[in-house]
């Protein structure tokens, strides 16, 4: 325990599983006392229950105006003040190519859970982080958020916009000293791809080891080979969240092991620059591609 977080309290949403849950964990090991939130009772109540009293499970649907108020509510009553309100709570939501995309129901529940909910948490915790004069709010966007091709399309348009909603909102709560910034995880492994397994023909992934089955794949995605794990965001969260990052906000943090660095260099052939290069040589010798 190192205690980068110590007396702090911090809420975050999406708590019960992967980067939430990770991050949990993380905040509570750094000395914080966190408010758990999440629509998935069962496995936020047992991660609550492992960790003791530091922390409380708070059922929430991120989506709903009332839950959000609420949330907010439960955790100053607990626990006295907010210092980090992390908005984490998300889904994958409506795929597939454009022209077939659903505008019904599952394209309300996406902009529900990855856009109003971060507004909702945003709007609720900006006055209690105003009234300190402290805070750190930190949402999850995406890589998808900044490129297009990482994720379906509404998902990507969602995080672009949580991304932007992240530097203006900094700059109204700025000179209350209460930082707001957005972290880009790239390819982490969760239970976020289950309903991809559904989709693909296999079984749904509720009672696989999605993040098992996922690693291999993932890790072949970004030039660090390996895949991202909650761990990783984690880290970011907890630099986020502490005073080490006071002087940091309206930035949307990128921890993506360099997917979004570039095009990823060919160990053979080398840059793309350098196979540009190597080919106009074999042309102009006059040799076959
Ligand atoms: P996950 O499925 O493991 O966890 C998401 C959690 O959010 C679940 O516990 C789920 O119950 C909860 N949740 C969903 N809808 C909710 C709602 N309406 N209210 C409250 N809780 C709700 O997935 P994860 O990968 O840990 O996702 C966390 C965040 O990270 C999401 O915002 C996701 O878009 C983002 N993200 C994930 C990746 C990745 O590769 N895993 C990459 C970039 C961004």
């Amino acid at each position: 325990m190192s205690g980068r977080l110590q007396g702090k309290v911090a809420v975050v949403t999406g708590g019960a599983s992967g980067i939430g849950a990770g991050t949990v964990r993380r905040f509570v090991s750094e000395g914080a006392r966190v408010v758990l939130a999440d629509l998935d009772a069962q496995r936020g109540e047992l991660l609550a229950r492992e960790l003791g009293d530091a922390v409380r499970f708070q059922p929430t649907d991120v989506s709903l105006e009332p839950d959000v108020a609420r949330l907010i509510d439960v955790a100053v009553a607990q626990f006295g003040r907010i210092d980090c309100l992390f908005n984490n709570a998300g889904l994958g939501g409506v795929s597939g190519s454009i022209d077939q995309t659903d505008l019904g129901e599952a394209y309300q529940r996406t902009i529900g859970v990855l856009l109003t909910g971060p507004i909702l948490g945003m709007k609720y915790a900006a006055p209690v982080m105003r009234a300190q004069g402290s805070g750190s709010i930190i949402s999850t966007a995406s890589v998808a958020g900044t490129a297009g091709g990482m994720g379906p399309h509404v998902y990507s348009a969602l995080k672009a916009a949580v991304i932007n909603l992240t530097r203006s909102v900094a700059l109204e709560l700025a000179p209350f000293r209460v930082r707001v910034n957005a972290i880009c995880p790239g390819g982490i492994a969760t239970h976020i791809f289950a309903p991809g397994f559904a989709r693909a023909g296999l079984p749904e992934g509720a009672n696989a080891d999605v993040p098992e089955l996922m690693r291999p794949a993932l890790a072949r995605m970004q030039p660090i080979p390996r895949a991202g794990e909650p761990e990783d965001i984690a880290a970011m969260a907890v630099f986020l969240a502490s005073d080490e990052a006071s002087f940091v906000s309206g930035q949307a943090l990128v921890v993506d092991g360099a997917l979004t660095a570039g095009r990823p260099r060919d160990p053979e052939r080398g840059t793309m620059v350098a196979q540009a290069y190597q080919e106009a040589a074999r042309r102009s010798a006059g040799k076959p591609d």
